[in-house]
């Protein structure tokens, strides 16, 4: 058994707030909204809630499968067909919730068993958290539900757990069996997150996303440095969130301190669903931290 977080109840209230910002992502998505509203408006609403976004508004489309965040100056507007994975993130404190769904913008329907499957996967993968149990049984739940409805799942992403200011914290739950020895155990925070594709089941690196992370604390040297390393810790953000113009100096001259991530695309630029949820692992099985 793993001990429980400290403060469980800050754990869950993130995880409310985390899936009402999803929900607002999923209703706002229409045609001609702009991408840059939408992320704005998404994580504006996580710090009305008295949260702060773990990470930048995730509103990657169709075979970018994720680490897409809209710059300052994007200004592309979604479109009719546009399956647009809704991937949001709140912590309070460091206690993170890390959510995600997808919709089909504008009700085109190209995509609904898509969509679906990769929302199955995610409840059967859920539904075979057991405390202390393998993380392969998890593995083949979520494989058999994508299966079941004649996709891949994309193998190259996982689940992960979760600790304090630490989204990926360790372990990784495979979104396909054998490939996991680990188990999960009771007290744990896990995300839970199938991909599911009609391509070939893998990403590659495609272009900078706009998501960066500190992989160190950059020490006093520096206030302007120092001062957005307070703010964000090593938790990914984004140059929306930085207005201060002795920040956004700091931080272009501080490029090796930083960690980019590059937009995940599918090989097969197949299309791609995903559903996350993040659970606590209790006595019994998993807690649903970001239903709403
Ligand atoms: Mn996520
Ligand atoms: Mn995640």
């Amino acid at each position: 058994m793993a001990p429980y977080p400290a403060d469980l109840d800050r754990w869950r209230r993130a995880g409310r707030i985390a899936g009402e910002a999803r929900e607002l992502g999923l209703r706002l998505a229409r045609p001609g909204m702009a991408r840059r509203e939408l992320a704005d408006r998404v994580e504006g609403f996580i710090r009305d809630q008295g949260a702060e976004p773990a990470f930048p508004a995730n509103l990657s489309r169709n075979w970018e499968a994720a680490h897409y965040t809209p710059s300052e100056t994007d200004t592309e507007l979604l479109a009719a067909g546009d399956l647009l994975k809704v991937d949001v993130g709140a912590h309070l404190d460091g206690a993170i919730a890390d959510t995600a769904a997808t919709i089909e913008v504008g009700e085109t329907h190209r995509h609904d068993r898509l969509v679906r499957a990769a929302r199955d996967a995610v409840d059967a993968g859920i539904r075979a958290i057991r405390p202390g149990g393998p993380i392969d049984a998890v593995s083949r739940a979520i494989e058999r539900a994508i299966h079941a409805q004649g996709y891949k799942p994309v193998v190259d992403l996982t689940g992960h757990t979760i600790q304090p200011y630490l989204l990926h914290a360790g372990k990784s739950v495979p979104n396909a069996g054998g490939y996991s020895t680990a188990s999960l155990d009771e007290g744990e925070v896990v995300a839970i997150e199938p991909f599911v594709t009609n391509g070939e089941g893998h990403i590659e690196d495609g272009p900078f996303g706009n998501i960066v992370r500190f992989r160190a604390d950059p020490g006093n040297e520096d206030p302007a440095l120092a001062q957005a390393f307070a703010r964000f810790r090593t938790l990914p953000f984004t140059a929306r969130w930085v207005a201060a113009p002795d920040e956004k100096t700091a931080l272009r001259r501080a490029r090796r301190l930083l960690q980019t991530y590059p937009v995940f695309v599918e090989t097969g630029r197949g299309w791609v669903a995903q559903a996350e949820h993040t659970v606590l692992v209790g006595p019994a099985g998993a807690e649903v931290l970001t239903a709403v």
